[in-house]
């Protein structure tokens, strides 16, 4: 069957809901459709790992895409897009004519290549599949010292299960964080219960109803209730990439307008390409200010108003009760300058490269977004001794 809509919107995740917002309160009267290949509605996925393991409500976490008026389509995934003819063909076997795209279809987990039976964390139904493994004393593995194995981790270890670590670097964030700050962090999870086993890669295992074996690279092996694997994404591009759209990073290039390739075709979120003119170089990030603030631009540049995308992103994630926001391109293979107040529990890590700043770590520091923003768009030059003290906190 074929439908039309002034506005289609593939992927009913955060930045696809900003983008409806955005869409219907500039336009009041335009269509808009929105196809989600999951069969919940729009809902936000930090506390997949956060607040509902410390007494958050699942009620919460539902986006208000009633507000937006669209005519969602749960449970129903775009297949392909015919660009001459404007249509995206679903999986029901229905086509949907559109006059302006957005592409908002994020990343799906990367998975281990051992068979079903783990949990690769990303949705909503992931967290409900673990929750059915989680009480007092219930053995939980994760596999990933990254963002989503270190805040898993921490949940599992908050709710009382025995929770062993598993990943192949040094310390918990080792990519992201200068060594000491990494080295801190892992030693605060051991001293909270977690058995962190750093320099570990998995090698093989299985997993049924009744529990998990995974086999270490150390020739030991780990028996679990649950596997929880936190891997990374890859993005969603195939239709972009079926549809001859210019891709980049893995992810689908956008201009400053959130404009792909195909004038009529944008992209948002943790799929889209996008270039930092404070960092002059193409981005690509899996963060929830960048998924909400570009599908919000998208949807207005979808309209026709001038909204470009045009500033940094930040993120910000929290272990145990250590938490953090941070700004810019936080690697920790560039020189890093830390100005602590307290050593590891309170300061500021600066990420420099070429003279300039291109990331700040602000570790228990609030309300400096704004000014870490500024720091990296200032084209200094900077070193060690003069970038110290430029964010207001003591040390
Ligand atoms: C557990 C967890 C914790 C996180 N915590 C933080 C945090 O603390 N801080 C932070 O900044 N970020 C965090 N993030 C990242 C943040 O949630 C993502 O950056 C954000 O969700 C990206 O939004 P998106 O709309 O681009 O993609 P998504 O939210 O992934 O939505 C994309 C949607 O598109 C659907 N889709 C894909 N292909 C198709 C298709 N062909 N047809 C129809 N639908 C399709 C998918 O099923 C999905 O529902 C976290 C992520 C996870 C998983």
């Amino acid at each position: 069957m074929k439908h039309t809509s002034d506005y289609l919107i593939v992927g009913a995740g955060m930045a696809g809901e900003a983008a409806a917002q955005a869409i219907r309160s500039a336009d009041g009267r335009a269509s808009i459709v929105m196809l989600g290949a999951e069969a919940h509605p729009p809902y936000d996925r930090p506390p997949l790992s956060k607040a509902l393991w410390k007494g958050g409500k699942v009620e919460d976490i539902w986006r208000p895409i009633d507000k937006a008026r669209a005519t969602v389509q749960l449970a129903r995934r775009a297949t392909r897009i015919d660009r001459a003819a404007r249509i995206v063909h679903d999986d029901a076997g229905n086509g949907w004519q559109y006059g302006k795209l957005l592409l908002a279809t994020g990343g799906a987990p990367r998975t281990l290549p051992f068979g079903e039976g783990f949990i690769h964390y990303r949705t909503y139904d992931d967290y409900l599949r673990l929750r059915k493994n989680v009480r007092p004393g219930a053995r939980i593995a994760v596999i990933g010292g990254g963002f989503i194995g270190s805040e898993i981790a921490a949940a599992m270890a908050m709710n009382g299960c025995q929770t062993t670590m598993l990943f192949p670097g040094e310390a918990i964030g080792g990519h992201v964080y200068p060594t000491g700050l990494a080295r801190s962090v892992t030693d605060y999870y051991r001293e909270h219960g977690v058995d962190v086993r750093s320099g570990v890669t998995v090698s093989g295992g299985r997993a049924d109803a009744a529990g998990a074996t995974l086999e270490l690279s150390d020739g030991s092996a780990l028996q679990a209730d649950a596997v929880v694997a936190g891997l990374g994404i890859t993005p969603n591009v195939q239709l972009a990439q079926e549809a001859g759209l210019q891709l980049e990073l893995g992810g689908v290039r956008v201009d400053a307008h959130l404009r792909t390739s195909d004038p009529h075709i944008y992209a948002a979120g943790d799929v889209a390409a996008f270039s930092a003119p404070a960092l002059g170089r193409t981005l690509r990030v899996e963060h929830e200010n960048a998924a909400l603030t570009m599908g919000q631009r998208a949807g207005l540049c979808m309209t026709g108003q001038d909204a470009p995308y045009d500033e940094l992103p930040f993120f910000y994630s929290d272990l145990f009760d250590l938490g953090y926001e941070a700004v810019g391109v936080l690697d920790a293979r560039l020189e890093t300058v830390e100005q602590w107040v307290t050593p590891f529990r309170e300061g500021v890590v600066y990420y420099l490269e070429a003279g300039r700043v291109r990331g700040v770590l602000l570790w228990n520091v609030w309300d400096q977004i704004d000014a870490a923003r500024a720091l990296i768009a200032d084209p200094g030059p900077f070193d060690a001794a003069n970038v110290r003290g430029r964010l207001p906190v003591a040390g």
